[in-house]
């Protein structure tokens, strides 16, 4: 019996209603099916290598694809405001590791990349970490930092953004590659900026963005848990897609350590925004212990470059951040920028 051997059982009322709600249904399944070829052509765009000089800063947000592993996202339920897998405080330890122990205790990671298997994260974070010779600090880092961002139920991914070379080392401008990087594999709408020996004590800190910038180390072990100054805006800080572009990133003219997260600051604050902290029982950090590193003197001009932020920031920052990827590997724990961020000018 074909379909209208059906319908000739009803009256014609009756046949109208039943054609009608059997077109609703092809209506209903068409959508079903194109809805879902639409998502899984959002594949991530390939990053170009070798190629970037001068990044103009005209980011397409909204043109930016979704990741494939967010593919998912809309058959499951938003993760909740606090999530049920937080400790608080734990007690950390440092034992001799390897990477590939590190990789091992963390299989849900891949290609520096978490998902929640549950629910839908509340944000999309991308974590930068300026880097170059420091592997010690950056296995503690990872060991600790995949497991806490995995209890707060984030999707976020690790990019750790090494520099190249012997020239003065430039934590701000190594950031600021860090974004745009980041930004051609996923529209994050968060951006945590780490220190590569700051490790969190308390997973209640939590690694996501608010209505203005986030300082996240009020303590840390080595300075007795205190805010080292009112204005101390370093270490650690969250700051959202639009408020980092909105302050034209950090300034790319701080070679050496020191003064680039004031510049920032002052930024901030340049454009009315206010600083949040967590509670200091939650931000609290472990330094981990190291000497000063060569080729990341103390920047004496620091104090002379601040003075000139309210002039210049408008153009220093993220529109003017010229640099050369020498290459980008996708390793299991964490994506691998390496970079030539060139000299200072003098
Ligand atoms: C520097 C900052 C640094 C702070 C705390 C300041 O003098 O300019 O970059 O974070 O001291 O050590």
């Amino acid at each position: 019996m074909g379909c209208y051997g059906v319908f000739s059982k009803f009256s014609r009322r009756g046949k109208f209603f039943a054609l009608l709600i059997f077109s609703l249904m092809v209506v209903a399944w068409i959508a079903t099916y194109s809805g879902d070829t639409v998502k899984r052509t959002a594949a991530l765009p390939t990053l170009t290598q070798n190629a970037l000089t001068k990044y103009k800063l005209k980011v397409n947000f909204e043109a930016l694809t979704s990741s494939p592993s967010d593919l998912n996202a809309a058959q499951k339920h938003p993760c909740p405001d606090t999530s049920p897998l937080l400790k608080g405080s734990v007690n950390l330890t440092f034992p001799a590791l390897k990477l590939k122990d590190v990789e091992m205790e963390n299989p849900d990671v891949s290609r520096g990349e978490f998902q929640p298997p549950n629910c839908t994260a509340r944000q999309s974070v991308a974590i930068l970490i300026p880097h170059r010779n420091r592997e010690k600090h950056l296995l503690y880092l990872l060991h600790h930092l995949h497991p806490f961002l995995q209890r707060q139920q984030l999707h976020y991914a690790i990019y750790i953004i090494q520099q190249t070379s012997d020239a003065t080392f430039n934590r701000a401008k190594l950031l600021n590659i860090g974004y745009l990087e980041a930004l051609k594999d996923f529209n994050w709408d968060c951006f945590v900026f780490h220190d590569v020996d700051l490790v969190p004590e308390n997973d209640h800190n939590l690694y996501i963005c608010d209505k203005h910038p986030k300082h996240l180390v009020v303590g840390r072990n080595v300075t007795g848990y205190k805010l080292r100054y009112k204005g101390y805006f370093g270490g650690v800080t969250a700051l959202s897609r639009e408020q980092f572009l909105k302050v034209n990133g950090f300034s790319n003219t701080y070679w050496g350590w020191g003064g680039e997260d004031d510049d920032l600051r002052i930024r901030v604050q340049l454009q009315k925004m206010e600083i949040l902290r967590p509670p200091a029982d939650v931000a609290r950090y472990t330094m981990v212990f190291h000497k000063r590193d060569s080729g990341n003197q103390i920047n004496k001009d620091r104090m002379k470059l601040l003075a000139q932020t309210p002039k210049v920031w408008r153009t220093d920052g993220l529109n003017s951040c010229s640099y050369k990827t020498v290459s980008l590997e996708r390793l299991p724990l964490y994506v691998n920028v390496t970079v030539d961020v060139g000299k200072p000018e003098r």
